[in-house]
């Protein structure tokens, strides 16, 4: 190995010649530089600072830039499902949920039965071209396909490589399709976290997938917390999304949901849990003993209509809380304006949600993902991995450090991103996708569609 793979990152560009972004208005994102440049090489952030001088200092760099180019670190999803992206405008069949059992029962479970090998590839390009496209270069994914799982993550893997972001992939293991599909879940997570060690990837982390204490056994969870220790993994499930989740737990087994997990050893700094809506001050007490790490859904929360994080306290206690879309949305720009909205409108306080919004949105899903990828993600700092996006936003108002939030609530929208770059690659440059054939891969895409929705309207297989 040569000193200079030797320094590169995961998620970093082979051999590529420098690349020198800028000249604009660079966010780090807490310090602002102005007329400045961001030079990337092998991968990693190698300079911030006066354009000017980086241009002197690497004249041969390659170069990104916009007329009014505000630079940001590449933003984050804390929890999606790139499964789902098929749906989009899907009829669900029968009479419409009554509520988030019934949601799950009448869409996302007909629809996770129904997937097939073919899918799982186009579905994921799908979502994670709408994730570039929204300037989101890592997310954290949650899979589930019970009767097509055997190397689903493996297709999900291909698709991260091919398009260029960064993701953490896991399969949800959980009883509700039968013993056989837990166990082949299971071995699916193991399955991907062995072929990671074997062939290392450098934009794929693996994590060990459960998806809700309401339908996983003592046995199976038990199982699950065992090998994903085995294999050195963190846990990604959903935390009592919904009070279905608490009432079935409390009734079944005399727990709550986080007390459940505490029991099994579930909880710890490498886990995340995503929603816990219906968390108590007790449970929450035990998130932050632990370090669990939290995703917060807003938008998705809103649509299930299942209630809203109580992300005060959880902050207030000191849990890291990052800012996930739930597969609700690729837009994480605009989860981060529901996010302040939602707590506003719920304390029916205008003083509230602001700055608790701002320190997930900029620094909590940072933390969170910093920790997963074992990386140093969502900074734009020298020796950082290089994932970054260009905004041309010819802003009407001064955009300083201290207002960028503001910014980012009323004014930098996804619609202004021009450029995004990951580990050092270009992934879209003047709104162009550089790594996939878009217009390819949104036919396929409508056909896969098509034959998916005849199926879930036909039922699951068996
Ligand atoms: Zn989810």
């Amino acid at each position: 190995m040569s000193a200079a793979d030797r320094t590169r990152v995961p998620g970093s560009a082979r051999a590529e010649p420098p690349l020198l972004v800028g000249p604009g208005t660079v966010f780090t994102p807490h310090r602002r530089l102005e007329h400045a440049g961001v030079l990337v090489a092998g991968g990693r952030i190698r300079a911030l600072g006066p354009y000017s001088d980086l241009r002197r200092r690497a004249r041969a760099a390659r170069t990104l830039g916009a007329e009014h180019a505000v630079i940001l670190p590449g933003l984050i999803n804390a929890h999606t499902h790139l499964y789902s992206a098929l749906a989009r405008g899907m009829p669900v069949p029968g009479e419409p949920a009554a509520n988030f059992v019934q949601i799950l029962e009448r869409l996302w479970w007909r629809l996770d039965k129904v997937l097939e090998r073919d899918d799982h590839e186009t579905s994921a390009l799908v979502g994670l071209i709408d994730c570039v496209r929204c300037g989101v270069t890592t997310i954290v994914d949650h899979h589930a396909s019970p009767y097509a799982c055997v190397g689903s993550l493996a297709a999900l893997r291909r698709a991260v490589e091919r398009v260029g972001v960064r993701a953490a992939l896991c399969y949800e293991v959980s009883d509700r399709d039968g013993a056989a599909a837990a166990r082949a879940g299971i071995e699916e997570n193991l399955r991907l976290a062995r072929a990671l060690r074997r062939h290392p990837s450098d934009r794929v982390v693996a994590m060990f997938g459960i998806h809700a204490l309401f339908t996983v056994s003592d046995r199976t969870l038990g199982e699950c917390v065992e090998a994903a220790r085995a294999e050195g993994l963190g846990l990604h499930l959903h935390v009592a999304e919904d009070g279905a989740d608490q009432r079935y737990n409390v009734r079944r087994h005399g727990l709550r949901v986080v007390e459940r997990l505490h029991r099994f050893g579930a909880l710890g700094p490498r886990t995340l849990a995503a929603h816990c809506v219906h968390v108590d001050r007790r449970e929450i007490g035990l998130l932050a003993r632990t370090d669990t790490l939290v995703a917060h859904n807003p938008e998705s929360n809103m649509g299930n209509a299942v209630g809203f994080a109580p992300v005060f306290d959880l902050l207030d206690r000191g849990v890291t809380v990052g800012l996930g879309t739930d597969g609700y949305t690729a837009d994480v720009l605009r989860e981060m304006k529901v996010a302040s909205l939602i707590q506003r409108h719920a304390a029916a306080d205008p003083r509230r949600g602001w700055a608790e919004a701002r320190a997930i949105a900029l620094d909590g899903t940072a933390r969170l993902a910093s920790r997963i990828f074992g990386a140093r993600l969502g900074v734009l700092a020298p020796g950082a991995p290089a994932d970054l996006v260009v905004f041309d936003y010819p802003s009407p108002t001064p955009l300083r450090a201290a207002n960028l939030f503001g910014h980012l609530q009323f004014g930098l929208d996804a619609r202004h991103i021009v450029h995004v770059v990951a580990g050092g690659r270009v992934l879209m440059r003047h709104r162009r996708l550089q790594t996939v054939d878009e217009g390819a891969v949104m036919e396929r895409a409508r056909e896969h569609a098509a034959r998916l929705w005849q199926r879930v309207r036909r039922g699951p297989p068996r």
